[in-house]
């Protein structure tokens, strides 16, 4: 098994690369600048590591795997943190779409709120040229790389199962209402 090197966020909220040392002490130039978080004077503080989601260990495998022990994605691996902290937050049995590229990682989720955006961001990225891995995890136990088409059906049929909810639970009020 390999090791990743990874920007991980900062408590603060912003990346490392924000954070710098003077000779009067620690000051970071990221959006936590006078705000209510604002991490001046406390310094770099990684953000803490409570567990390891199967969806999240599977995802470095992947990477390892992706990069036969290159860096990969090659720049901004605070995006692995941006994705740690939001599978962290994941239900167990949430299935989504996570998208390597060459500057970075995104991850699409597949609930009624996000499905818009995931379906705007695949378009998007398929219009790329650049050599993109797409991933789907089950929600449960397994990562697999996939097809662009794939993804693309994958987002269509959650749309599907989506409308035909809402549909279902329309006519269910409607049978309500006519009682
Ligand atoms: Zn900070
Ligand atoms: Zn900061």
């Amino acid at each position: 098994m390999g090791v990743i090197q990874i920007d991980w966020h900062c408590e603060c909220g912003d990346g490392p690369a924000s954070h710098y040392s003077r000779p009067d002490g620690e000051v970071c130039f990221g959006w936590c600048q006078q705000t209510d978080h604002d991490c001046n004077g406390m310094g770099y503080r990684p953000i803490n590591h409570t567990r390891r989601p199967p969806a999240f260990a599977a995802m470095l495998e992947a990477l390892w795997n992706a990069g036969g022990g290159e860096r990969w994605p090659k720049h901004f691996s605070v995006d692995i943190s941006t994705d740690y902290q939001t599978i962290i937050g994941l239900p167990e049995g949430q299935p989504f779409i996570w998208i390597v590229r060459e500057m970075g990682t995104h991850l699409l989720l597949l609930d009624a709120e996000s499905l818009g955006f995931a379906e705007q961001a695949a378009r998007y990225f398929e219009r790329q040229s650049e050599n993109i891995r797409y991933y789907v995890w089950n929600g449960w136990n397994t990562l697999t790389k996939v097809s662009a088409d794939h993804v693309r059906e994958t987002i269509k049929a959650a749309i599907q199962t989506q409308e035909n909810e809402e549909m279902a639970y329309m006519t269910e009020r409607q049978w309500a209402g006519d009682r």
